[in-house]
């Protein structure tokens, strides 16, 4: 029996990794990123009310109608973007959406630019579509993209680029030259660009997400992705949007007919009403998210450690060699977890070279109380570390 070579030789996801070893271990999870704190109880009822009272059959491929005109209103209302609801595509969540957009621009031989630190999914998806993965590579701790490292990944077979903008794990949105410095390659070289912005809602500290749909002459030749689980801190959810237009869209809704198809009708129905919440309801997460990451920080430093700024997502990242541990992220992770009851994401999983080798990510989407404990253990993991 042969197998497709890729998948047979891959890892379980890091993120299903550390999340076993914490349930196993009865540890604090601060790897896979999930919110861990009250939901968003209308948006419960409302799933739950439309569980029994509408329709359990298939919905339309493309999503319920009202999900698509509620979420042309929103990214109108966020990003300025002028969209009709044939503008959007409802996937199961972002990673489909992802694939279908991947599927959707590659053709066999292409080169794809990505830029790392990367989403663990965006390699296996590209290379299973026939991509040749150029990375660009971001060190720690500015995380800065720029003009000159793009272009230098660019060659006569390059196609496509995929954009993650805020970035997970660094935390980054990144700032207006960076997204025109994206916007400028794509244009000059024709490419499309495949841009998960899932954590769009999710910026601190007065920044702003700029969206690269919205840039000038973007929005034809770019797929944005959206999440619902992100939007509304319900990551089991698996609603995801495409955002985009003409033949690049359509392209992407028959590869989504393909893969998922639809998605279920009441989650569906449930983010459509919670795309309508006011602006300041999406304000006032981001702001209980600042203060959850300003806490963990300072709980952090206390214990010894080096934090790298985190202007977004749920995420924070330590440097451990700058904190005085002589030992990769993934050791330390693996001995947190397992000996002090505290999990987290060695950023080493989405980089291939050295870079991240000593960056640890954890979420701070906690509880104060679990972000206070697991502080204090990874202090402990720190001491012992220092000490071996
Ligand atoms: N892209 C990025 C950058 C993510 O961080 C995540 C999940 N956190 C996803 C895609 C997947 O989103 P979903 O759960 O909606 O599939
Ligand atoms: N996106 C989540 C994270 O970065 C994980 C999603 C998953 O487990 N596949 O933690």
């Amino acid at each position: 029996m042969r197998l497709n070579a890729l998948f047979d030789s891959l890892p379980v996801t890091v993120f299903e990794r550390m999340s076993a070893l914490a349930r196993d271990a009865g540890a604090i999870n601060l790897g896979q990123g999930f919110p861990d704190g009250p939901e968003p109880v209308d948006l419960l009822e409302a799933a739950a009310r439309a569980l029994s009272a509408r329709s359990n059959q298939y919905p339309p491929s493309r999503g319920l109608p009202e999900l698509r005109a509620a979420a042309a209103d929103f990214y109108h209302r966020f990003d300025g973007l002028a969209l009709k609801a044939e503008n959007l595509v409802v996937t199961s969540g972002a990673t489909e959406a992802l694939a279908a957009a991947l599927m959707a621009a590659i053709t066999p031989g292409d080169e794809v630019i990505v830029i790392e630190p990367a989403y663990d999914a965006y390699r296996p998806l590209i290379e299973r579509a026939g991509g040749v993965v150029r990375s660009v590579t971001l060190a720690p701790p500015a995380w800065r993209l720029t003009l000159e490292a793009l272009e230098a990944a660019v060659t006569a077979r390059t196609r496509v680029l995929v954009f993650n903008n805020p970035l997970n794990p660094a935390g980054r949105a990144f700032d207006q030259d960076e997204v025109e410095a994206v916007a400028a390659i794509c244009r000059r070289h024709d490419l499309v660009a495949v841009s998960d912005e899932v954590w769009e809602r999710l910026v601190y500290d007065g920044g702003r997400h700029i969206s690269l749909s919205s840039v000038s002459g973007m929005f034809e030749r770019t797929l944005k992705i959206g999440s619902a689980g992100k939007l509304f801190g319900l990551t089991g959810w698996k609603v995801g949007l495409i955002v985009g237009g003409g033949d690049l869209l359509e392209a992407a809704a028959k590869a989504h007919q393909y893969i998922a198809f639809s998605t279920p009708p009441h989650l569906q129905a449930a983010v459509a009403e919670g795309l309508a919440w006011a602006s300041s309801r999406f304000a006032e997460q981001a702001t209980a998210l600042a203060r959850s990451r300003d806490l963990l920080a300072a709980r952090l430093a206390a214990e010894g450690f080096e934090a790298l700024p985190s202007q977004a997502t749920y995420f924070l990242c330590v440097d451990l060699k700058a904190s005085g541990v002589d030992e990769g992220a993934a050791t330390f992770a693996d001995r947190a977890v397992i000996e002090h009851g505290v999990a987290g994401i060695p950023v080493s999983a989405f980089m291939t070279g050295d870079l991240g080798d000593s960056v640890l990510r954890l979420c701070f989407a906690k509880p104060d109380e679990l972000l206070v404990e697991a502080a204090r253990r990874l202090g402990q993991a720190r001491l012992s570390g220092i000490a071996r």
